[in-house]
């Protein structure tokens, strides 16, 4: 069931540079009802998977929170250099950056299932890194999930070019 916004996002146009319309999740953070109920929606979606991973930063809020909701790990997707063990990288291109991923190495037994979660899918290149990575780290990905999207930048279809069975959803009513 799709979770209300109720006005909790706020857009910040040309942030972080001209030309982006940023979408403020920290209004839907604050309201503690509709917080919960998105962690809840995810927990919910990820019910059959092995663990829950976030993706840095924002993903990390929601998929840690789902992660203890639904009783599973929760494993995180970092920025460059920030893991401490033996990683995994995987490079990509953004709505305004290039960046690069990471995953620890041999840290999950192979053939988890694992739920990929972030709060804004955009263009779709970090949930795809992040696929790409869960998959290099030789588990399973079972789906992507995200607070909202934004269709215009078609990151839905760009990750189903690459991985046509997985499922992406997003948990806000349009
Ligand atoms: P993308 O790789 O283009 O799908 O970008 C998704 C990632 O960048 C997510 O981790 C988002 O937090 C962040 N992001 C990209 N564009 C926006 C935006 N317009 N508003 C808020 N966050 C965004």
């Amino acid at each position: 069931m799709a979770v209300q916004p109720q006005g909790l996002i706020r857009i910040i146009p040309n942030f972080p540079s001209p030309g982006i319309i940023f979408k403020d999740i920290t209004p839907l953070l604050a309201n503690k009802d509709v917080f919960a109920q998105c962690c809840e929606e995810i927990a919910l979606l990820a019910q059959d998977c092995d663990y829950i991973a976030g993706i840095e930063a924002r993903g990390f809020i929601f998929a840690a929170a789902a992660a203890v909701i639904a009783d599973k790990g929760f494993i995180p997707i970092r920025k460059l250099g920030k893991l401490p063990g033996e990683t995994i990288s995987k490079s990509y291109e953004l709505e305004y950056a290039t960046a690069t991923l990471e995953i620890h190495a041999n840290l999950i037994p192979e053939g988890k299932k694992v739920m990929v979660v972030d709060d804004v899918l955009a263009t779709g290149g970090t949930a795809l890194a992040a696929v790409e990575l869960i998959l290099a780290a030789k588990l399973q990905p079972a789906g992507v999930v995200c607070l909202l999207e934004i269709p215009a930048l078609g990151g839905k279809s760009r990750i189903n070019k690459a991985h046509p069975a997985l499922q992406i959803q997003t948990i806000l009513a349009e």
